[in-house]
């Protein structure tokens, strides 16, 4: 395992050791186990319909080929098992037992607590907390305000940080965190006293070497200034800095982290297009691309791309989109954002719809707002030639089918975007030595992890279509379903890659006890 800054190994910890199905109540907080059966659909599981939480040790590849089913399934915790499911089929030696511990959480934590809201009311709130897998070192995950989270986003989204981690190759496992609240309505002095309450009541399931948060939709360096100092209060007397990344400069943030993840996505859309990816398209310099979502990651994406000398025709926010064929002013949207929260009407634009956005004709599309914005239902209306997920989740995997057989390639979110976790990585690394790094080293550490997490995820890629026949006789004298194995997309090959790397690492430690 690469380690940035000076070679020094942290472990993870073990499991939490409470039997599978069973519930903790601990003065508020809910630790559960064994969680509720997502809904089941006809894309869901098509081996395993009825107990979507067992994996599919080996699915039936026909679900690989099935994306003209009418309704599609939306929930993202089922879309990771599927990405999932889909990717071990092409790690045949995997032992079943062990592709059904690295799709399982290891821990969900649901909290309920009231806060007195600013006008004098009460409102009672819910949070929730996954901590995924910690196999390859503590968990890490940002925390999102916004109205849909539920407990199975953030279970799809802590496995997909388990994943993004070990793609590239930081010794973190993953967890993500969320509350349900629509911050739009809230004050300032809300978001505090809910942010200082969900964490207290967290109490020591985050941690330095535990689990550790940073910033995500509607979260950002304030918050996680709330959230140390919380932790901090809890825990005075010793260097609670590493308990949380993404923290403001002068309070033991990295230089860099604000921008990492945008910068991170430019850095492996580069390296990919070094790679031979796009017919015709080897640089970002002159290519015309388009943005979905203003805030950290497509904010800062849309700017450097620029400054790298693409064109950004299209960005949008939740406010609409905007459209200049000849260029978007960047700077002039950024300056418009800062000033009234939103890029609604900015001069030399015309306003264009979420949907058109998607459908514009370009080069690069980088989605950085939510999930489930390229499906079944509009993937066919694509133009782009090559798409980089900024965001978690946001293409289905009926919509990866489609636009795989397009010919349209997909950097998928766990390369994409793990800009941001790479940088929390250096910033808890510097807080743990108390040192602040130059944004020039920050930024070069940051090239070379990008690189090759892209080379490693093309490379997988490439071994796996080169060696189908071998896997396909390994899955048949292990008595799994012999049917013709597809050939990869990126997504699959970069899941192939993590989970091998996370299985490796598990069969090292030995499963305890
Ligand atoms: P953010 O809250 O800073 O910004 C979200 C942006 O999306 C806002 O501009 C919002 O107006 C816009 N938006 C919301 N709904 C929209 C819609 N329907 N159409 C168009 N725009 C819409 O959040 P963020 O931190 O930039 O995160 C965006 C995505 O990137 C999320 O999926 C998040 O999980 C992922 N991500 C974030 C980071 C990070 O470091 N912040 C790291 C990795 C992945």
């Amino acid at each position: 395992m690469e380690l940035a800054g000076e070679e020094h190994e942290q472990g993870g910890g073990r499991a939490s050791g409470y039997p599978p199905g069973e519930r903790h109540d601990r003065g508020g907080v809910h630790v559960l186990r064994a969680p509720p059966t997502p809904r089941s659909t006809p894309h869901a599981q098509p081996d395993n319909p009825s107990t979507p939480m067992t994996p599919a040790p080996q699915p039936d590849t026909a679900a690989l080929t099935d994306a003209a089913a009418p309704q599609e399934e939306l929930n993202p915790f089922v879309i990771a098992q599927e990405q999932f499911n889909t990717a071990v089929q092409y790690l045949p030696d995997l032992e079943t037992g062990l592709i059904e511990f690295l799709i399982r959480p290891e821990r969900i934590i649901t909290v309920e607590f009231p806060i007195k809201m600013s006008d004098g009311t009460y409102q009672n709130f819910v949070g929730h907390r996954v901590l995924h897998n910690r196999v390859r070192g503590p968990g890490k995950g940002g925390i999102r305000y916004h109205p849909d989270v539920s407990a199975d986003e953030v279970r799809a989204l802590s496995a997909w940080m388990t994943w993004k981690c070990a793609v590239v190759d930081v010794p973190f496992g993953g967890a993500k965190g969320g509350v349900e609240c629509d911050p739009s309505k809230l004050t300032e002095d809300d978001l505090r006293r809910i942010t200082r309450r969900f964490i207290a009541q967290l109490g020591d399931n985050i941690g330095p070497y535990v689990d550790i948060p940073a910033p995500d939709v509607n979260t950002n360096a304030r918050t996680m200034a709330w959230i140390y100092d919380t932790y901090d209060m809890m825990h005075p007397g010793r260097n609670n800095l590493p308990v949380v990344t993404g923290k403001p400069l002068d309070m033991g943030g990295s230089l860099g982290r604000p921008e990492a993840t945008g910068r991170g996505c430019l850095f492996a859309c580069q390296q990919a297009l070094r790679r031979g990816l796009v017919e015709g398209l080897d640089s970002v310099a002159g290519a015309r691309v388009v943005v979905q979502g203003f805030g950290n990651v497509g904010a800062n994406a849309a700017r450097l791309f620029e400054e790298a000398g693409a064109t950004v025709i299209a960005l949008s926010d939740i406010s609409g989109g905007v459209y200049n064929p000849d260029g978007v002013d960047v700077q002039a949207a950024l300056a418009l954002r800062d000033a009234t929260g939103f890029i609604e009407g900015l001069a030399g634009t015309e306003p264009i719809s979420n949907e058109d956005l998607l459908a514009l004709e370009c080069d690069i599309l980088v989605p950085a707002a939510l999930e489930n914005q390229i499906r079944a239902d509009n993937a066919e209306r694509v133009r782009a030639r090559f798409i980089v997920e900024g965001a978690n989740g946001p293409t289905t995997p009926a919509a990866d089918r489609i636009l795989f057989g397009r010919g349209i390639p997909v950097l998928p979110d766990i390369l994409a975007n793990a800009g941001g976790v790479t940088v929390s990585y250096f910033e808890w690394v510097q807080n743990n030595e108390n040192e602040q790094w130059e944004e020039e080293v920050v930024n070069a550490k940051l090239l070379r992890k990008m690189n090759r997490a892209t080379d490693a995820v093309i490379d997988t890629q490439h071994r796996i279509n080169g060696d189908l026949e071998r896997i396909q006789q390994l899955r048949s004298e292990r008595g799994l379903n012999g049917r013709e194995l597809p050939p990869v997309d990126l997504r699959t090959a970069a899941y192939v890659l993590a989970i091998r790397r996370v299985a490796d690492v598990a069969l090292q430690r030995g499963i305890w006890p």
